[in-house]
């Protein structure tokens, strides 16, 4: 079940929101709204380290500027440009992707997620990230590491499973309804997951959110 009490959804929102302000790490996609920008840094991304996708992210943008670049650049050019990041498909999903965007929304990234779950590539997750980092729409976005925080804290007898519908359920119930604030939200539970709750430990010493998390408060 979600979690029942609207306070300890405050909490766990407020507490996040100021632990995110004061250690969110400075990452170039995290200065930008721009669509193009946040799909490229999201591709990279996937089943890549941070530290790897910023070596590479602006060389890759140098490169394609603009999504029309991306989008008349020859396959094998892409895939060139790509090297040293590896999963190759994800490569010539976002060329794909780009040649969809430009033909068909005249080279506007959609900022639904249900369009954006119809272009190449886009998973629940990719298009809730794009509408939230790019447009700041106030939805709920899990990856895996917003799933090990949610399940870890609300639901900690659940199964690792980042499509589990009770942890985007209660992703739902958490994001805030303002979007400038949903977009904070969304990069703070993402960074916690990524460097303090980690999948090979969790520190709760340092938690932000431990007073209201289920696993934190049995480990106290
Ligand atoms: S208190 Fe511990 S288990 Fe809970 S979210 Fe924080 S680090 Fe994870």
């Amino acid at each position: 079940m979600p979690p029942k009490s609207t306070p300890d959804i405050l909490r766990f929102r407020r507490r996040l929101l100021a632990w995110y302000r004061r250690h969110g790490r400075d990452l170039p996609w995290r200065r930008t709204r721009d669509p193009y920008r946040i799909v490229v840094s999201e591709f990279m991304l996937q089943q890549t380290q941070v530290s790897r996708v910023e070596l590479f992210y602006h060389r890759f943008l140098a490169e394609y500027p603009s999504i029309e670049d991306l989008a008349r650049a020859r396959p094998a050019q892409v895939r060139e440009s790509w090297e040293g990041l590896g999963y190759y498909r994800r490569a010539a999903n976002l060329h794909q992707l780009a040649k969809t965007v430009v033909r068909e929304h005249d080279g506007l990234v959609p900022d639904d997620p249900e369009v954006l779950r119809e272009l190449p590539g886009v998973g629940r997750y990719t298009a809730t990230a794009v509408a939230s980092f790019a447009y700041e729409r106030p939805v709920a976005t899990v990856d895996t590491n917003i799933a090990r925080v949610i399940r870890r804290a609300f639901h900690p007898r659940r199964k690792p499973d980042p499509s589990d519908k009770v942890v985007w359920a209660t992703a739902e119930r958490l994001v805030p309804r303002r979007g400038s604030t949903a977009w904070a939200f969304n990069q703070g539970i993402m960074e916690l997951g990524a460097t303090v709750c980690t999948a090979r430990e969790a520190r709760c010493q340092i938690c932000p959110v431990r007073s209201v998390c289920k696993t934190g408060t049995a480990t106290a």
